[in-house]
């Protein structure tokens, strides 16, 4: 029951009959590295969503820039509700008039490795560390490899009127190229753009 409660703020707000995103069946534990997401979400304004596996549900952020691969990059994200697992392949075309309504692409999708850890070493859990304001892990994605930390700059405890920074830890894969147009990026599953997923929506594909 705590799963279903922990998605309840995703399900209050979409209707299932309307759109093609997934229900979720549970939030379930899984073998294996912890998965990543981002996706490219053309909604009412453009923006990046970047979702981290933890406790059986994506903790989730929307990040207008997206994440950069430069450390000199402080990206604004907010946090959003809680996603099921599920999430982490859907790309399509949430339906307008409908909560999130636009055309969705995953843009990166791999694993990470939680790097939070207290002043002893030990490490913080990922949902802990989210919830005290500062997590660090390392991705292995398609697009996005090495350190990144979330940091919350302000607010606590109503998540979405909190400010968080998304930002790049300097290491060996820092790069100085930022994020790619979010209209010519191409999605880690398909290969297609936001343009030619909606397209194909539009044309019944
Ligand atoms: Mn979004």
């Amino acid at each position: 029951m705590a799963d279903a409660k922990r998605l309840a703020k995703y399900h209050r707000r979409r209707d299932f009959a309307k759109t093609a995103e997934p229900r979720g069946r549970s939030a379930g534990s899984r073998a294996g590295a912890p998965s990543y997401v981002v996706q490219i979400h053309d909604a009412r304004s453009m923006h990046f969503d970047f979702r981290l596996e933890a406790d059986g549900v994506l903790k989730s952020f929307a990040v207008p820039k997206g994440p950069s691969r430069d450390p000199h990059d402080k990206r604004f994200a907010t946090p959003t509700e809680d996603h099921p697992l599920e999430y982490r392949e859907f790309e399509g075309v949430i339906p307008q008039g409908e909560y999130g309504g636009g055309t969705v692409i995953v843009w990166d999708e791999g694993t990470f490795r939680n790097a939070t850890s207290d002043r002893d070493g030990h490490e913080i859990p990922l949902a802990e560390a989210l919830e005290r304001g500062h997590a660090s892990f390392r991705l292995d994605g398609r697009k996005l490899h090495g350190g990144y930390a979330l940091t919350r700059i302000r607010g606590t405890g109503d998540g979405e009127r909190e400010a968080w920074l998304l930002v790049k830890e300097a290491d060996e894969r820092a790069a100085a190229t930022g994020t790619p147009d979010p209209r010519r990026a191409r999605s880690a599953r398909s290969g297609r753009t936001l343009g030619q997923v909606a397209a194909a929506a539009a044309s019944g594909g």
